[in-house]
C-alpha cells in the first residue's frame, strides 16, 4: 500500500522534495483502513502536515479508498519510537485546515516552519506585500540604501552586495526596504525561494530544532532558501549557539550565490555581543544606512500615505506635521492614522486646529508611556544584555556600563527621584546613581560612542 501512495506521490512533486520528505518515511503497518507510517522527527510530521497533506491525501483515496487514514509514528530518541502514535486523520476535502492532535501543542504546530501555499507547493515567503518600492519614497536620507536595494532586487545574488546590510535607527524604513527587496525578487523569479525572518524568530526556530531534536530539518529549510532577508540581526547578540549555526548557514548560501539581506539597528561596528567571524562575513558584501527623514523626505512620506489612503489634506497642514514630527517615519504615519481617525469621528475636515490638536494629545500620551521598566528593557536589549543582569551584583565592565547608561536614561526620561531609581536598579542606593549619571555625562563629552548610544537610545522614547 505504502508503495502505491509513493508512487503516486512521487508524481506529484518535485524528485528533491520527494527524496527529502518521502524516502526516509517507514511504513509500519496497516490496520483495516489506517495505515502507520515511521516519520524520523516531531518536525518532520509537521513539515508533512504542513505541506503535503493534500498530496498524502490523494495517495491515500488511491490505495486505500476515501476512507483511509494516516498514523504518524515519530521517533523521538534515535531508535526509540514514542509509545503513542499521533492519529492524524486526513481531510478528504481540499481545505488546507489539517485536524491536530491533541497531544501537540497548536504552537508547535504552526511553528518552526508554517504551511506553504498548498495548491502551488511553493514556499511561503512571509513577505508583506504591501512593502514595495512604488511606496518607498526616496529621499537623501534614505537613497544609498534604497539604491543598493534596487540593484540587489534586480540581480540578487549577483552583485557585490551580498551580503546587503541595512542599518538605521527605528521607524526609518529598514524593515519596509528590506521587504521591498524581497517582493521584488519573488514577484519577477518564481521559482526563487524568497523568505523573510526576523532575528527573534530564527531564534525561536532554531531553539524549538533543539529541543525537538530537529536540528538537521532546520539547517536543511535553510539551506534551501535562495534569498535570505534576515530582520534586526542584533537580535542574535549574546546568543552564542543561534549565531553559530546561523553563520553555518550564510556560509552555504553565499557559496552558492544566494542572496542575503540583513538589517540592524546599528551599526556592524556597534554589534557587541556579536562574534568575529559573523562580523567580518557581514562586511564582505555592502553595509548602508538609513538616516532620519529630511524635511522634504518627511513631505513627500505624508504626501503619498495620504495618497495612498485617498485622502486630501492642505499642502500648509503637511508642512505643518512634517515640521513637528522629525523623529521617523513610523511615528509620522502614526500621527496621521490618527489625525484621519479622529477627522472620521469628529467629521470634521483635516484642517491645522485639528493637526494641532492631535498632535498635543499624542505627544502627551507617548510621554506618558515612558516608565522605568521600557527604559531598562530598551537599554539591555541595545546592548544585549539582560533587565536581570542591569539589576545584577556584578561589577563586570560589560554590565556596568550598560547599567550606567540605563540609570543616566531613567533619570532623563522618567523624572523618578535617585533612589527610586537605585531601586529599581538592583536595590543600589542613590550615590551609585549620581555617579553613574555623572559617569556617564562625561563620556557623552568625550566619547563619541557613548554619546551616538545614548542618542540612540534616547530616540526610543521621543
Ligand atoms: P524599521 O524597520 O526601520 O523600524 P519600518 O520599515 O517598519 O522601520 O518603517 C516604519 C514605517 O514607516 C512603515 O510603515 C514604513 O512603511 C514607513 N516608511 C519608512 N520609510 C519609508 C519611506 N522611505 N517611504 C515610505 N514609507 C516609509
Ligand atoms: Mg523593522
Amino acid at each position: 500500500v505504502w508503495n502505491h501512495c509513493l508512487h503516486v506521490i512521487r508524481e506529484s512533486i518535485p524528485e528533491q522534495s520527494y527524496k527529502t520528505w518521502f524516502e526516509p518515511i517507514v511504513p509500519l503497518r496497516l490496520n483495516g483502513k489506517v495505515l502507520t507510517i515511521q516519520v524520523p522527527s516531531q518536525f518532520f510530521f509537521e513539515w508533512l502536515e504542513d505541506n503535503f497533506v493534500h498530496i498524502l491525501r490523494k495517495a491515500l483515496d488511491q490505495a486505500i479508498g476515501r476512507d483511509g487514514m494516516l498514523e504518524y509514528s515519530i521517533i523521538v530518541d534515535k531508535g526509540n519510537e514514542q509509545n503513542r502514535p499521533l492519529t492524524v486523520n486526513v481531510p478528504t476535502t481540499k481545505s488546507p485546515q489539517t485536524s491536530k492532535p491533541d497531544n501537540v501543542s497548536p504552537d508547535l504546530l504552526r511553528s518552526p516552519f508554517e504551511l506553504k501555499d498548498l495548491d502551488s507547493l511553493t514556499l511561503d515567503s512571509y513577505l508583506n506585500p504591501t512593502y514595495t518600492f512604488d511606496n518607498y519614497v526616496e529621499g537623501d536620507c534614505n537613497r544609498l540604501a534604497r539604491n543598493a536595494g534596487y540593484a540587489v532586487a534586480t540581480r540578487p545574488g549577483v552583485t557585490s552586495f551580498n551580503p546587503l546590510m541595512i542599518y538605521g535607527g527605528v521607524g526609518l524604513g529598514k524593515t519596509h526596504l528590506v521587504q521591498a527587496i524581497g517582493n521584488y525578487i519573488k514577484n519577477n523569479n518564481l521559482d526563487k525561494f524568497v523568505l523573510y525572518v526576523t532575528s527573534e524568530k530564527f531564534t525561536n526556530q532554531f531553539l524549538n530544532a533543539i529541543k525537538t531534536d530537529s536540528l538537521r530539518d532546520f539547517t536543511q529549510f535553510y539551506m534551501q532558501v535562495d534569498v535570505l532577508v534576515i530582520d534586526d540581526v542584533q537580535f542574535l547578540q549574546k546568543k552564542e549557539k543561534t549565531q553559530e549555526i546561523f553563520f553555518h548557514i550564510f556560509n552555504h548560501l553565499h557559496q552558492s550565490g544566494k542572496q542575503i539581506i540583513m538589517t540592524s539597528d546599528r551599526s556592524p561596528r556597534e554589534l557587541g555581543g556579536l562574534e568575529d567571524r559573523l562580523l567580518s562575513r557581514f562586511k564582505w558584501g555592502l553595509t548602508t544606512d538609513l538616516q532620519q527623514p529630511d524635511l522634504e523626505t518627511r513631505i513627500a512620506i505624508i504626501q503619498k500615505k495620504l495618497q495612498a489612503e485617498g485622502v486630501y489634506i492642505d499642502d500648509n497642514v503637511i508642512e505643518y506635521l512634517a515640521h513637528s514630527i522629525n523623529t521617523n517615519v513610523r511615528e509620522l504615519e502614526g500621527v496621521i492614522v490618527s489625525l484621519m481617525a479622529q477627522a472620521s469621528l469628529n467629521r470634521r475636515e483635516i484642517d491645522l486646529e485639528l493637526a494641532k490638536l492631535t498632535l498635543r494629545n499624542i505627544v502627551v500620551d507617548s510621554d506618558k508611556e515612558i516608565n522605568i521598566d521600557t527604559v531598562q528593557e530598551v537599554t539591555a536589549d541595545f546592548f544585549g544584555v539582560t533587565v536581570a543582569d542591569l539589576k545584577s551584583k556584578s561589577r563586570k565592565r560589560e554590565l556596568v556600563y550598560p547599567r550606567q547608561v540605563g540609570m543616566f536614561l531613567a533619570k532623563e526620561k522618567t523624572g523618578l527621584p535617585l533612589k527610586s531609581i537605585g531601586y529599581h536598579f538592583g536595590g543600589r542606593d542613590h550615590s551609585t546613581v549620581i555617579h553613574a549619571i555623572q559617569a556617564i555625562n562625561d563620556l557623552i563629552n568625550e566619547n563619541p560612542a557613548t554619546r551616538e548610544a545614548v542618542e540612540k537610545l534616547k530616540a526610543y522614547f521621543k
